[in-house]
């Protein structure tokens, strides 16, 4: 049975993130003929709207007001559940990013639909949704579907793959004026002050080299830099390394931290508590670099390097140079 479904467009700095081309992909799978609605926030939207016809949108609502060029919670939501009203769609599919994640249940509470949170999969089986999502901190996976009413999920990055884009395809684009109740916005964004450096976003990179207590200090996160810049990836954590000071809170990944499934993670000088493992066990390709031979890391890697991670990171940056740059 055909589908309507609507997408949150999800905008990082001005840019589409790629996760939203993902919910778009798996809209498309769900649609079944359905009628694929991309909803986009913010003035100066163009190429936004452009990219998502382009992967799969049929129809792209904007909300072209000033005060949701940054996210805030308030006005999202007042958007969001003006844009879902309008279109009363099957199916309402986001992100699994700190904008999906803040709206999605407060939308989900006021509008009284289930949320099934954090996917990794979507499919239809015998004509139903059937969403997959991990539990027990990624340890097993849950398929689970709803009787009836509007479906409402928000999908983990980086394991729905992108339609390939049809320049071909445009969307029927269409501005909807929406109300705000000025006192409900209770948060106004002044300025955006960056933590870490610009980069590729962790929390999207097909390739991460994260560090642990292993590496011992501040600079011994450059290598790992390193090594990251020449895969194009980015540099994540484990909890010792950020409690012990070598970095930022915000590269945290695990239970407490972002989760990541990149094509690649390569672990150095992580133990590999369970902690951690909740926030990488389920990227594709796992690379341990531990000196201990009985790290429980290894239990999850696919290759694991016993050895001295300041000897072999500098190796593979070298060897990857090499085929890469
Ligand atoms: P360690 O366990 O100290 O491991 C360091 C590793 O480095 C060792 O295996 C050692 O053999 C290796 N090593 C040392 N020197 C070298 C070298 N030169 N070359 C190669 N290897 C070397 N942790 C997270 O990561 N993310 C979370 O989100 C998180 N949430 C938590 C939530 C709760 C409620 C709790 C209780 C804990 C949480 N933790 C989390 C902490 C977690 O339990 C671990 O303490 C933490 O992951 C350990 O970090 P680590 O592996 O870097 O350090």
């Amino acid at each position: 049975m055909s589908k309507n479904v609507l997408v949150l467009a999800d905008i990082r700095d001005g840019e589409l993130r790629n996760v939203a081309l993902e919910c778009l992909a798996a809209a498309s799978r769900v649609a079944d003929g359905g009628v694929v609605t991309a909803t986009v926030f913010g003035s100066k939207r163009k190429e936004t709207v452009e990219q998502l016809s382009h992967h799969g949108a049929d129809q792209v609502v904007t909300v072209s007001d000033t005060r949701l060029d940054s996210y805030t919670t308030d006005a999202y939501f007042q958007a969001f559940k003006q844009v879902i009203e309008k279109v009363n769609p099957d199916v309402i599919l986001t992100g699994h990013t700190a904008v999906g994640r803040d709206v999605s249940p407060r939308i989900a509470a006021r509008l009284e639909l289930g949320l099934i949170s954090d996917c990794t999969e979507v499919e239809v089986v015998d004509g139903k949704m059937v969403f997959t999502r991990p539990i027990y901190a990624g340890k097993a996976f849950v398929k689970k579907s709803v009787r009836e009413g509007t479906v409402f999920a928000t999908l983990r990055p980086n394991n729905i793959p992108v339609l390939e884009a049809d320049t071909s395809r445009s969307a029927v684009v269409e501005e909807l004026e929406v109300t705000f109740a000025e006192d409900a916005i209770r948060t106004l964004v002044k300025e955006v002050v960056r933590k870490t450096t610009d980069g590729v976003d962790l929390s999207e990179a097909r390739v991460v080299v994260s560090g642990g207590r292993g590496v011992k200090s501040e600079d011994g996160f450059k290598p790992l830099q390193e090594l990251a810049d020449v895969l194009g990836g980015a540099v994540g954590a484990s909890r010792g390394a950020c409690d012990a000071g070598y970095c930022d809170y915000a590269l945290q990944i695990g239970q407490t931290g972002k989760v990541v499934t990149p094509d690649l993670y390569i672990a150095c000088g992580i133990s590999g508590a369970i902690q951690h493992l909740a926030g990488m066990s389920n990227s594709k390709v796992i690379v341990a670099i531990n000196k201990d031979p009985e790290a429980s890391i290894f239990s999850v890697a696919d290759y694991g390097i016993v050895g001295d991670l300041f000897e072999v990171v500098p190796m593979l940056t070298e060897e990857f140079k090499k085929v890469l740059v």
